[in-house]
């Protein structure tokens, strides 16, 4: 994998961040993903997630991808959506220590050993964290943009800023920060900070980035994820529907005018 890897067809390539795990990162990956295909993007998602790979699950893939005539995978089709995952390469169930070269190898063969052809937005689910995943990606691809997920809590915020400043750094473009079950609203309507309200939003003021808005706590999230299915999909109209799509028209509009 040296010098710069173009991959064929492919305009963008967003790649998906957090600090940690367990905020939300592949969920917004996905529903993101489903927004800007909605937006008329022809979607590849790479799970590149190689401490816990869950946008299979998330897709309801149950399948292995086949082979294509010159040895490539096919990505499997899932809600109008190409994807490839590491997870299809590694055995979940053994827990593997993915030193520096196997990480690079596998990661060649998902961007270069996968039939991608048809795709032009490329959204990447990175593993938590700025290990060898995201220097790898960021040294060989030519990025579109990062969006970085966090949810409000200073401890996460203090490392999604880590985060950004590695990118920075790299001279990767920043689309932004979106910040993940930022409140909850009870049946009547009242709104409850679980986490505390605003920090993200300042944190990127501060940090001169976008902040590309909040997402909601909304428990159909996380039923969704558990079924299979992006929640946008039967869920465009809640708050948390609504806003998933705001997010994604910004990263759209920042895309298609340059400005990245
Ligand atoms: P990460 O990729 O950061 O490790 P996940 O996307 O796997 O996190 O999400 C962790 C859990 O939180 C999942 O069960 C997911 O369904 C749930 N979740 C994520 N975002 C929300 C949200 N806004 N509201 C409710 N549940 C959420």
């Amino acid at each position: 994998m040296d010098g710069i890897y173009d991959l064929d067809g492919v305009k963008n390539i967003i790649l998906v961040a957090s600090a940690k795990g367990g905020v939300g990162k592949s969920t917004t990956a996905i529903n993101i993903a489903t927004a800007l295909n909605q937006l008329n993007h022809n979607i590849g998602i790479l799970d590149a997630d190689i401490y816990g790979p869950s946008i299979p699950k998330m897709l309801g893939i149950r399948e292995k991808p086949k082979i294509s005539e010159d040895k490539r995978f096919i990505p499997i089709e899932k809600f109008n959506m190409k994807c490839m995952s590491i997870g299809f390469l590694i055995d979940q169930k053994t827990p593997v220590i993915w030193r520096g070269p196997m990480i690079i190898k596998a990661l060649k063969q998902m961007l270069h050993g996968v039939v991608w052809d048809g795709v032009d937005t490329l959204v990447i689910d990175l593993p938590p964290g700025t290990g060898d995943v995201q220097l790898t990606l960021c040294q060989k691809l030519k990025i579109s943009g990062v969006v970085v997920v966090s949810t409000p809590q200073e401890l996460a915020l203090i490392d999604a800023i880590k985060g950004i400043n590695m990118f920075k750094k790299l001279n990767v473009p920043i689309l932004g920060i979106v910040e993940n079950m930022s409140y909850l609203k009870t049946k009547s309507g009242d709104i409850i900070d679980i986490f505390g309200k605003g920090s993200v939003e300042k944190a990127a003021q501060k940090n001169t980035i976008n902040f590309l808005g909040d997402i909601p706590i909304d428990k159909k999230i996380s039923k969704n994820s558990d079924k299979g299915v992006p929640y946008l999909i039967d869920n465009s109209e809640t708050d948390a529907g609504k806003k998933i799509l705001e997010i994604a028209k910004v990263i759209n509009k920042n895309l298609n005018n340059d400005k990245i």
